[in-house]
């Protein structure tokens, strides 16, 4: 699914954000006029700009506008997008989505092997920050879930919580999930200071992907890592804040997936949920695939195993980004439609599957190396 793309800028002097619409009598001052194929002409503001397909615009247009852009055709009616300087336009929020998230930062204190989304080491902080800060006011209020993600999103400081006031300000019915490797939360003062804003709409998505601290450290490739996240889930269940524990299933966590589940069950038991996640190939996975794969149908015996032992003691656990013809039918009742929908995808032979409309699928990325046991019911 589209969800960059970008044109040649005329007259535009800042980097904006703002609804998209097509019809011109709807516009505002915090809106974008979608012009496809029709001739550019002039339309009395207030408005942001123009986002037009058209290949030219006339030297003596005044406004601003981005021509020449390929297709608009993935942005619907209220969608919010920013717009910057050099013509990239990005679609921060979808109004038809259910899967909507904010990177906080692409910087992280880990380096896990198998990150989908490796960090980067620039200070994008203040700009994601102030993307940030116009875009939530646009958001409608009946949002019902919102991601928060990056890189780490507690490298933001201060902004970190600021963003969180401004969507509980802003969007107070809807429920805040938030990404973290929980590093962050060693340090008391902070935990304490998240439990002060008494935001009850937030969920702490934090992984644990060992028992020992050697195999997570080494998972994440930061030492003392694993003492961090457990203070961290320890200081943040003191406060009763809401915590998901995410597990990653690879070659590196299943030989001990069943002492980890033991290990959460005695260590962790103020999880709200826990969730065993399939590999996304995509980030640094394909480049350390040989330390990584093992195909999702010979870990089912681990999986199984882990997941009744936690769920017969009445935690809430959940299998994410897993096929149901790989796995045996007593575990898909734990079995989730996990995968956003801009990244969701089928293979070919799935078209004939009658489990097609239960089944999850693949992220799009995982059809280059999906399971070799999947097979259409
Ligand atoms: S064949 Fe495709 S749709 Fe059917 S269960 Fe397997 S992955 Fe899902």
């Amino acid at each position: 699914m589209l969800l960059r793309t970008r044109g040649i800028p005329l007259n535009f002097e800042a980097d904006l954000v703002g609804r998209v619409t097509r019809n011109p009598d709807k516009l505002d001052e915090l809106s974008f006029l979608l012009v496809d194929q029709e001739p550019v002409r002039t339309v009395p503001g207030p408005y942001l700009g123009m986002l037009t397909k058209q290949a030219s615009v006339d030297d003596s247009y005044t406004q601003s506008v981005i021509y020449r852009v390929p297709t608009l055709d993935h942005l619907a009616e209220g969608d919010i997008v920013s717009v910057s300087q050099d013509g990239n336009i990005n679609t921060l929020y979808r109004v038809n989505s259910p899967h909507n998230t904010l990177l906080a930062t692409e910087r992280c204190n880990s380096n896990c092997l198998m990150c989908s989304q490796p960090p980067k080491d620039k200070d994008d902080i203040n700009r994601l920050f102030d993307v940030h800060q116009k875009l939530i006011p646009l958001i409608p209020k009946d949002c019902d879930e919102l991601g928060i993600s990056g890189g780490e999103p507690t490298l933001m400081g201060n902004h970190f919580f600021t963003l969180l006031e401004q969507l509980q300000e802003h969007l107070p019915q809807t429920e805040i999930h938030i990404l973290t490797n929980g590093r962050t939360f060693a340090w008391n003062h902070v935990a304490e200071r998240l439990a002060r804003m008494n935001y009850s709409r937030v969920m702490l998505g934090i992984p644990v992907y060992s028992d020992y601290y050697q195999e997570h450290d080494h998972i994440v490739q930061a030492p003392n890592a694993f003492n961090q996240t457990i203070l961290g889930l320890h200081n943040l269940a003191r406060y009763n804040q809401r915590i998901e524990i995410r597990v990653v299933l690879h070659k590196l966590s299943i030989p001990r997936l069943v002492k980890l589940a033991k290990y959460i069950y005695k260590n962790l038991p103020f999880a709200e949920h826990v969730t065993f996640m399939g590999l996304e190939y995509v980030g640094y996975t394909p480049h350390n695939i040989d330390k990584l794969w093992i195909d999702p149908y010979d870990y089912m015996d681990e999986l199984g195993e882990a997941v009744e032992f936690l769920a017969v003691r009445g935690m809430n656990v959940s299998i994410y980004n897993t096929q149901l013809c790989i796995m045996p039918e007593p575990l898909w009742k734990y079995a989730r439609k996990s995968i956003s929908d801009w990244k969701n995808s089928f293979l070919p032979e799935c078209t004939r599957c009658a489990r097609l409309e239960e089944c999850g699928g693949l992220f799009t990325w995982n059809l280059k190396k999906p399971s070799q046991h999947i097979q259409p019911f």
